[in-house]
């Protein structure tokens, strides 16, 4: 680490789910080109309830800069980045996937994205190096109506990729899946948020976690996104108002199914739409109101002299704090 200081001027936040066979060698690769910048860093990974060895290796890791934030048990991509979110301290935080697709190379771009005054930056990957039509294509098509729906300029919202000024991810809790519509969720300015062109490596070792069916679930979240990212914060007066229209539409396509089908499947398709927002609406409220994460410790290599100026606690000593007692919640 370069000269403590009083906060990191940097944290990289990693979620991992089982990905032993990658943790060592991203850890590598990510303290290599962090030392590069000469600033204050931490890199967080957040071990989300791994059934393989990867929580060993990552404490076996003897890195004073790095902290593992260890969940108590597997609550999903979405949070295990808010986890990362509150346990980051840097002035900007990254996150990347953990399993080497992404390229840590790539973070100084980002950070000079940053530097030129926006709030979030967002990796794009030109080449992906996965199957055309069962993976390139959907997403291609996913991310189009996604930046459509939200008004946020970010065509590639599965890279894992991304930089964010740290008022911005203070206080999120993502439901599930609802990291792939960062930053455009957390209520950034559209124009203050810029697409970088990042390479895409293979997957280091193991398997995807998510299949196609994912592309489905996004069309699905896309109906409330408009909402979600434009509505300013949803409430539980949302939630009722969407109870009562979805009502009101059941009743409607009942009273005209008589006389017009076709007015009485508008009516049901309406309310299938609303029952969906309605869905996501529920979700964005409950993670605002109960947290999405549980840490069970926080695991931390290094000793109280170097941590004095970043936060304290050595391995295994280091309170767990309850991270979603933190103020604020998800920002819309
Ligand atoms: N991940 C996680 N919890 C989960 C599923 C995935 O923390 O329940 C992590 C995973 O280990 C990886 C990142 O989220 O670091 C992205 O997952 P993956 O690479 O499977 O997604 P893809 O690249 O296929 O979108
Ligand atoms: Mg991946």
């Amino acid at each position: 680490m370069a000269g403590a200081g009083p906060q990191p001027a940097l944290s990289i936040v990693v979620p991992v789910y089982n990905e032993e066979g990658n943790v060592g060698p991203l850890h590598a690769e990510l303290a290599a080109v962090a030392t590069s910048l000469g600033r204050p860093y931490e890199i967080v990974f957040v071990n989300d309830g791994s059934r393989d060895a990867t929580l060993e290796r990552l404490a076996a890791i003897a890195d004073p800069a790095l902290r593992i934030v260890d969940l108590d048990g597997n609550f999903g991509e979405a949070a295990a980045i808010s986890a990362g979110f509150a346990a980051a301290r840097g002035a900007v935080v990254v996150t990347l996937d953990g399993d080497g697709q992404n390229d840590p190379n790539d973070i100084p771009k980002l950070l000079g994205a940053l530097e030129r005054g926006y709030d979030a930056v967002s990796g794009r990957r030109l080449e992906r190096q996965e199957a055309f039509f069962s993976r390139v294509l959907p997403s291609r098509v996913a991310n189009r109506l996604i930046a459509w729906a939200t008004g946020v300029p970010v065509y590639d919202c599965g890279c894992g990729l991304k930089a964010y000024r740290r008022e911005l991810v203070d206080g999120a809790q993502l439901p599930r899946g609802m990291n792939r519509f960062l930053p455009a969720l957390l209520g950034v300015v559209p124009s203050r948020v810029t697409e970088i062109t990042t390479q895409d490596r293979p997957r280091g070792s193991g398997a995807s976690h998510y299949g196609f069916s994912r592309t489905f679930v996004v069309l699905r979240d896309l109906l409330s996104l408009p909402l979600l990212v434009r509505g300013g914060p949803v409430g539980r007066g949302h939630v009722h108002a969407l109870n009562a229209a979805v009502i009101f539409l059941l009743i409607a396509a009942v009273a005209v199914a008589g006389r017009s089908l076709a007015a009485a499947m508008t009516a049901l398709l309406a309310a299938g739409a609303a029952a969906a927002i309605r869905h996501n609406v529920v979700r964005v409220v409950h993670a605002r109101e109960s947290g999405v994460f549980r840490v069970r410790r926080i695991l931390h290599h290094g000793n109280d002299d170097e941590d004095r100026h970043r936060g304290g606690g050595v391995l295994g000593h280091e309170p767990a704090p309850d991270l979603r007692a933190r103020a604020g919640g998800a920002r819309h």
